[in-house]
């Protein structure tokens, strides 16, 4: 989200004028996006802020502004800690100086051949350890129509995939009036001409509905791709977190999506060391990944969050070193689980929707989202191509064009 929020600054500035460097001695204005997920993104946040001042004392005609998670409701009390800050607004806000349309209306000139675009802003979830509905505030949706016309410009402008994004991008539209739903959203988009491929994230597990699922069977642009996070294979944690569901509503889930998508990959979320995990409950995460073998996971050691109800109620407990060895436990099983699904594409041929290149290869994504490397003389930029797998690791996968 910050990444997409980043880059429509940017090309607001870009329309204005003005020119990216990575200077910030040179700069006019800098603005620092900011993330508070977890404590150690909040202190590079700070660190940053203490270089930032330096070239603003430097150059006290540099304009500063900071956006992002860090600024809290109260951006008058943080004037008055950061005094060399000229400006706080709020995550997916438009700039304070800036005219609202231009903000809405901010597209890049030359968008990637993949893109990101927020539907929905904030959450109402509230689970017990997470910062961002005090951030990002209540569920907010984007007008079907105005995301329709948003893709049809980037596609335009040579993007060939789309990445909807919200914090739970599944329950987008509940809010709006005519109440239409990411199934109505994906259908709309798929008649796209020229759009290939739609990803969508992330998903909460109790907004995952049938209809959604068998929409996005029937949608041939909507890559077969879940990230769905449980968090906590334990029904006590997860009733703790305030998650809404048990891991056995989990389980059905993921075994509904397989049945109907055939070929789905699915990713999950993992925060280890929650407040009173015991060995067990922890020990029912690792057996719920190991049975169901997820093509990835993303996983964090709990990090409490000041203003949550964890932050609140319930003591940090699981020491630093415990937190580190269930991180490394999922790590390696995950590792050991991502390289036999991977090996499992061997020889297979895969199509790839070609991003850029690293160093001598060529690197793209299949449709179920893995990341595939290639050598090959011709400009594949852009372009989708079908690769014969030829070596393939936990994380990525290696090849060869296949020419038909
Ligand atoms: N809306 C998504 C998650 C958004 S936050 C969901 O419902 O799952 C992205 C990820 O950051 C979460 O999946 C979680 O694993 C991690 N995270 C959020 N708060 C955290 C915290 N306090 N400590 C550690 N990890 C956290
Ligand atoms: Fe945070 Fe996701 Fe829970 Fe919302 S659903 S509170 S974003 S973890």
């Amino acid at each position: 989200m910050n990444k997409a929020e980043s880059e429509r600054l940017s090309s607001l500035f870009s329309q204005k004028g003005m020119q990216p460097t990575i200077h910030p001695d040179e700069a006019d204005l800098v603005i620092l996006n900011t993330c508070v997920v977890r404590q150690h993104a909040e202190e590079r946040v700070v660190n940053k802020l203490h270089s930032l001042r330096t070239f603003k004392k430097a150059n006290p005609q540099m304009l500063l502004a900071v956006t992002g998670c860090w600024v809290d409701a109260n951006p008058a009390q943080m004037s008055k800690s950061f005094p060399y800050v000229d400006y706080f607004f709020k995550p997916g806000e438009a700039p304070p100086w800036q005219n609202i349309e231009d903000w809405r209306r901010a597209i890049p000139e030359k968008p990637g051949v993949t893109a990101y675009v927020p539907i929905i802003q904030g959450c109402n979830n509230f689970c017990a350890y997470c910062i961002v509905p005090y951030r990002r505030g209540r569920e907010k949706s984007r007008p079907l129509a105005e995301i329709v016309s948003e893709v049809q410009a980037l596609v335009e402008r040579g993007t060939r995939e789309v990445t909807l994004l919200g914090q739970n991008v599944n329950s987008y539209g509940q809010d709006l009036p005519d109440k239409p739903d990411l199934a109505q959203l994906l259908t709309a988009l798929q008649a796209t001409e020229g759009l290939w491929r739609i990803r969508f994230l992330t998903n909460h597990p109790k907004d995952m509905s049938l209809h959604l699922i068998e929409t996005v069977a029937n949608l041939p642009k909507v890559c077969p791709a879940f990230n769905i996070p449980i968090q906590a294979g334990s029904d006590t944690v997860l009733q703790n977190m305030r998650r809404g569901y048990r891991a056995d509503d989990y389980r059905r889930l993921v075994a509904e999506i397989r049945a109907k998508i055939k070929g789905v990959a699915l990713s999950n979320d993992i925060i280890v060391g929650f407040p009173d995990e015991t060995a067990a409950q922890f020990q029912e995460t690792v057996d719920l990944l190991r049975e169901l073998k997820l093509d990835a996971v993303h996983v964090a050691a709990y990090s409490p969050r000041s203003g949550t109800i964890a932050a609140r109620e319930m003591p940090d407990d699981i020491s630093a070193a415990e937190k580190k060895r269930r991180l490394h436990i999922i790590e390696q099983l995950q590792e050991e689980i991502g390289g036999q699904i991977n090996a499992t594409l061997q020889d297979n041929i895969v199509e790839v929707l070609v991003e850029g290149r690293e160093g001598e290869k060529w690197y793209g994504r299949t449709r179920t989202d893995k990341i595939v490397f290639f050598r090959d003389t011709a400009d594949w930029h852009g372009k989708l191509v079908s690769i014969r797998i030829e070596r393939t690791s936990p994380w990525s996968l290696q090849g060869t064009c296949e020419i038909a």
